[in-house]
């Protein structure tokens, strides 16, 4: 393992009713609160109506964000950063999945600053205090509730980056796998994807003996690909949905990078893609994922293998760890497939038009991803087996 310093200050409320929490979570912070909340989700499913009888019973000053899009926009978080200094907000309210809680962030940030909140996700301005953030989360795919990241888009540039600073880690969030009940069939598989993403990512690392993250990941993985099918067709079981919350936040809450540092190439790639076409953060890795994979086999076959043999359960049988690599991406691959994610550009209608822009956008702080480095040329071939 690499040395490492670990610091996680989340406090995660988890199990149904567990909204509850709020009344004693919340007036520690003080009065106002700024509630942030996607499309009307969470007015279709009752759980803005839990939230706001709890805030009136508390006789909070209630203000709203609502509308914020799947990959949050700059604009947006600019609009809430006005609400926080114009009424003095004390603590913000985060209601929604990775998109409201990323915005929620940089809303969180850029009220205790007086420069534009574009500069903060462009890192030129670092954040070293923000408002209180807490979380109650509707969708299990980022970890951002259990995280200090977020990714913001500007379409005016069309960029999209992440960015993070310890000041934004929430102070609490709420995890009702009951919440999510009412998650489309799609963000289901997109919440899946993106766990089982963000597994991969951490997995390719150049540190030795992890074992334990190894087991960790791999034990992760294999539960998703038995449980994700069954949650697909039974999508309010209250089993599944918990398995499904829990494999998301231990995704990425730094647990399975402890000692090790992944790679993350391919969310680079992918950021890029969404810039320009907008797609669904997780259908674009379901897509980039495998050919990530197969451009990269070689730099560490045996690393390929393992998780082939012990995720994906490849014979190892007269095989070289080649072999093996390749049998567990194909069968990665018809996993995402039987349950429904795409698995080429051409499912979103994109050509390579804008691949010259694309590749320009991912290299902007040059090579990337620390498995394996990749150059310019690398990206363009991934973005090709991706057509
Ligand atoms: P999302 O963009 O937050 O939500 C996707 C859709 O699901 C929205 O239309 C939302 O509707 C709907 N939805 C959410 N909860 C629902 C519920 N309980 N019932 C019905 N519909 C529901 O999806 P996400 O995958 O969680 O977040 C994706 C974003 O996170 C991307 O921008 C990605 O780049 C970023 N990301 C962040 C991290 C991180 O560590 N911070 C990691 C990976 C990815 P409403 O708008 O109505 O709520
Ligand atoms: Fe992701």
């Amino acid at each position: 393992m690499n040395k490492f310093s670990f610091y996680n200050p989340v406090k995660i409320h988890f199990g149904r009713g567990s909204v509850e929490y709020l009344r004693k979570g919340l007036p520690q912070y003080g009065q106002n609160i700024l509630i942030v909340y996607g499309g009307g989700s969470i007015k279709a499913n009752g759980v803005y109506d839990d939230i706001m009888k709890i805030l009136s019973d508390l006789n909070m000053n209630v203000f709203e964000l609502a509308g914020v899009e799947p990959n949050p926009r700059v604009e947006t978080a600019r609009k809430g950063i006005a609400i926080c200094k114009e009424n003095n907000i004390d603590i913000v309210l985060a209601v929604g999945g990775g998109s409201v809680i990323d915005c929620s962030k940089l809303i969180v940030a850029g009220a205790k600053v007086e420069e534009d909140a574009w500069d903060i996700v462009l890192k030129k301005v670092l954040p070293t205090e923000a408002l209180p953030l807490a979380t109650v989360l509707t969708l299990a795919a980022t970890a951002s509730e259990m995280n200090s990241g977020s990714v913001i888009t500007n379409l005016e540039t069309k960029e999209k980056f992440s960015w993070g600073s310890p000041a934004c880690f929430p102070k609490f969030s709420i995890l009702d796998p009951a919440y999510t009940f009412s998650v489309p069939k799609d963000q289901t598989i997109n919440g899946v994807v993106d766990t089982m993403s963000h597994i991969f990512e951490q997995y390719f690392n150049n540190a030795s003996n992890t074992p334990i993250t190894d087991e960790m990941s791999e034990g992760i993985l294999r539960t998703l690909i038995e449980v994700a099918p069954k949650a697909l067709k039974d999508p309010t079981n209250y089993d599944y949905r918990e398995t499904l919350m829990l494999a998301g936040t231990l995704g990425l809450n730094g647990f399975l990078s402890l000692g090790s540092r992944g790679d993350w190439a391919t969310h680079n790639i992918e950021h890029a893609v969404s810039a320009y076409y907008d797609i669904a953060h997780a259908g674009g890795l379901a897509i980039l994922f495998p050919h990530w994979m197969k451009h990269n086999v070689q730099v560490n076959p045996a690393r390929f293998a393992k998780i082939a043999v012990n995720v994906f359960g490849i014979d190892v049988k007269d095989k070289t760890d080649e072999e093996m690599a390749l049998e567990g991406i194909d069968a990665l691959s018809a996993f995402w497939t039987s349950i429904g994610a795409p698995n080429r550009l051409a499912d979103y209608k994109i050509d390579a038009t804008y691949f010259n822009e694309i590749v320009e956008h991912c290299m902007v702080n040059g090579p990337f991803g620390n498995f394996n480095k990749l150059q310019a040329e690398d990206v363009r071939k991934i973005l090709e087996m991706s057509l």
